[in-house]
């Protein structure tokens, strides 16, 4: 984390959530936890954002919801699903609206497992996520020929 120039920050959207998850999102951000005291700002402007927090399975109604948050993200960002909802649909994937986890919407980059997730789990799931981020902040200030596509015959 080293190379991170400013505090991380994130959007937190509840796509269906039990309100379990969120309820440990909040404990997390409140002074038990209290993630701001490392640098860590909870905002509710996606434009301001490097970090996406999602918590529940998505339905019919939020994946919209969660690809318009998305795309207003500046570049480089990282999406991070918290809860086995979030991660695959959980005990809600075989609802009529579900479809799926978070991944079935946009790419994600961390999941972090349990139900409801630990907050423990939760700032480890943001530390992995400020791993991403610096690595993709890396890729998109080299050069282009220095990249790695994951594939030798392509340099
Ligand atoms: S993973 Fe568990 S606590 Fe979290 S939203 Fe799903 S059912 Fe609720």
């Amino acid at each position: 984390m080293s190379g991170l120039s400013k505090s991380p920050w994130i959007i937190h959207y509840d796509a269906s959530s039990c309100n379990g998850c969120d309820i440990e999102v909040l404990a997390c951000l409140t002074p038990v936890f209290d993630v701001e005291r490392l640098g860590v700002v909870n905002t509710g402007n996606p434009k301001h954002a490097d970090i996406f927090l999602v918590t529940g399975a998505v339905n019919e109604q939020s994946q919209h919801v969660i690809r318009n948050l998305y795309h207003q993200m500046p570049d480089p960002k990282v999406v991070v699903a918290v809860g086995i909802c979030a991660a695959t649909g959980g005990i809600f994937r075989d609802c009529y609206n579900i479809s799926g986890g978070v991944d079935s919407v946009i790419p994600v980059d961390v999941y972090v497992p349990g139900c409801a997730a630990r907050p423990e789990a939760i700032i480890d799931g943001v530390v992995q996520a400020l791993g991403v981020l610096e690595q993709k902040r890396a890729a998109m200030a080299a050069p282009a020929d220095t990249v790695c596509l994951g594939n030798s015959n392509r340099r």
